[in-house]
């Protein structure tokens, strides 16, 4: 089955950036027949607005498949932040990192975040799985950040440990996520803002910028 069709489509709708991954070995056996993973990027921040056009976007991605007669399953872009609700489970078996990498959208950069050669970490992501066979990407399945340690030296609470993420070891602590939430809770600055983001901001990567 070929996803160039599906990609061009996505992207006529607005889409930044689409790819196939196969995800196989990232699934849980409750999805397990889901093995292709469709990642979806806009080239946007994490708004209301953007979360809408993404939703939109996987609305538009199931209709395709179910036509085609295949199944689907959206992770919706701000799953894990969706407290106390059953899609709050669904991101806990598979994180829109995973099809992201496994599609050759990004590889995951010592700030944790996805990082994509054109657009860094400024981009929003959502995930739909799917039993559609669809030819995947060519995967990342290690860092490209090499000697860069910006995100290391600027990130002020000392969360970012520096280490190089591989497929091969996926579970190491890339960021202290303890560390740079309590810089949030004692920063009056910050309140009402997801993070200080410096790690996005000194990113070489990310500086063309994500539109608001
Ligand atoms: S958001 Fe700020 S505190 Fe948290 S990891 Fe990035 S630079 Fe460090
Ligand atoms: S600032 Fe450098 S080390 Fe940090 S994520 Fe970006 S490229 Fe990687």
């Amino acid at each position: 089955m070929d996803a160039k069709q599906l990609k061009q489509f996505l992207q006529t709708e607005g889409a930044t950036l689409v790819g196939v991954g196969d995800v196989t070995k990232a699934l849980s056996k409750e999805i397990v027949h889901l093995n292709r993973g469709i990642a979806i990027a806009v080239n946007r921040s994490l708004t209301k607005e953007t979360v809408d056009q993404l939703v939109r976007l996987q609305t538009l991605t199931e209709g395709w498949l179910k036509a085609n007669g295949h199944r689907s399953l959206s992770i919706p872009p701000d799953s894990d932040r969706r407290k106390d609700k059953l899609i709050t489970k669904l991101y806990k078996l598979f994180c829109h990192k995973t099809a992201a990498t496994c599609s050759g959208l990004g590889w995951i950069g010592k700030n944790g975040l996805i990082i994509n050669e054109q657009y860094g970490s400024k981009l929003t992501w959502a995930t739909v799985l799917t039993d559609a066979p669809l030819g995947p990407d060519k995967p990342y399945v290690s860092s490209r950040c090499g000697d860069c340690d910006l995100c290391v030296r600027h990130c002020p609470s000392g969360a970012v440990q520096g280490h190089l993420w591989s497929l091969r070891n996926p579970l190491r602590e890339i960021v202290s996520y303890d560390k740079c939430r309590s810089l949030k809770s004692g920063r009056a600055a910050l309140k009402g803002k997801p993070n200080c983001g410096f790690c996005v901001t000194v990113c070489p990567y990310s500086r063309n910028g994500a539109k608001k």
